[in-house]
């Protein structure tokens, strides 16, 4: 795989307590580049605005509201660009903003300007940092709808700029059988090969206090990237050196293939 599209899930940036996990945000920047070193381009779909955002505001609760969470939201990303920033440079890496909106999927004007950028900063050796624009728009925080997360988004941008793999990090080793949280039985899928009814009944929510998306988001994720003909790996973020793993071929989480 050259072009690598990674989204990293608020469980893996954020500790069960709130607080900011550096040394994963340190390890993703130092994987990342070293990746990116070796010639690969390289895209990071974060999550963690509103994360971020609460643990600076001293929140333990995540906000009711919809405006609440996008005020939360626009602190967050601030900071966590920031956070990034810094750990990138530490490394010599390069790296950008990028707020996109739903409208990439409806206006191709949106959808040409956006993949203008980011093939553009892939040419500048630059790593782009996606999230959703959640002042803009509420898909990401708004779960009633399915934009869920991003895990759409990063299955958007991974057809965006035809990306040869998506890798998912999450707070889990993969896809399931049900919920492993709520049945110890559940057995991990190394393998997934289609996305019908029957293994979306298996996929539950979110399970963390800060997770969003939950398992459903993440399979709707590997419908989009089997419709574009990609693949997609879903694994545990919590030792985001994993990634070196999972690109030397090792068997490790779940893998999504046509
Ligand atoms: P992230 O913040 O990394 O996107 P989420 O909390 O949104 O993570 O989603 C991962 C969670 O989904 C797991 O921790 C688990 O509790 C829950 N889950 C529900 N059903 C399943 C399943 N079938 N297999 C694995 N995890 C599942």
């Amino acid at each position: 795989a050259k072009r690598i599209i990674i989204k990293v899930g608020t469980s893996t940036l954020i500790y069960p307590n709130g607080k900011v996990n550096l040394a994963a945000i340190d390890q993703l920047a130092f994987v990342l580049t070293d990746l990116r070193n070796r010639g690969k381009e390289i895209i990071l779909v974060s999550s963690g605005a509103v994360g971020v955002g609460m643990t600076k505001m001293n929140l333990n609760q995540r906000p009711q509201t919809i405006p609440e969470q996008q005020a939360i939201a626009a602190i967050g990303q601030g900071e966590l660009i920031n956070i990034y920033n810094q750990r990138f440079a530490t490394y010599g890496q390069q790296t950008a903003q990028v707020l996109v909106t739903r409208d990439v999927i409806d206006f191709p004007e949106s959808r040409k300007n956006v993949t203008n950028t980011l093939e553009q900063l892939l040419a500048l050796g630059a790593i782009p940092i996606v999230n959703e624009n959640d002042t803009v728009a509420v898909d990401e925080l708004d779960h009633s709808t399915k934009f869920g997360d991003n895990d759409q988004l990063s299955a958007i941008v991974t057809q965006l700029v035809t990306a040869d793999l998506l890798i998912v990090l999450s707070d889990i080793d993969g896809f399931y059988s049900d919920n492993p949280s709520t049945n110890a039985q559940a057995e991990l899928y190394s393998l997934v090969t289609e996305i019908n009814d029957d293994l979306m009944a298996k996929a539950g929510g979110a399970g963390s206090t800060f997770g969003t998306g939950g398992m459903h988001s993440k399979l709707q994720a590997a419908k989009r990237i089997f419709d574009a003909n990609r693949s997609m790996v879903l694994a545990n973020g919590k030792n985001p050196a994993i990634i070196f793993d999972i690109l030397a071929g090792k068997e490790i989480g779940t893998f999504f293939k046509h």
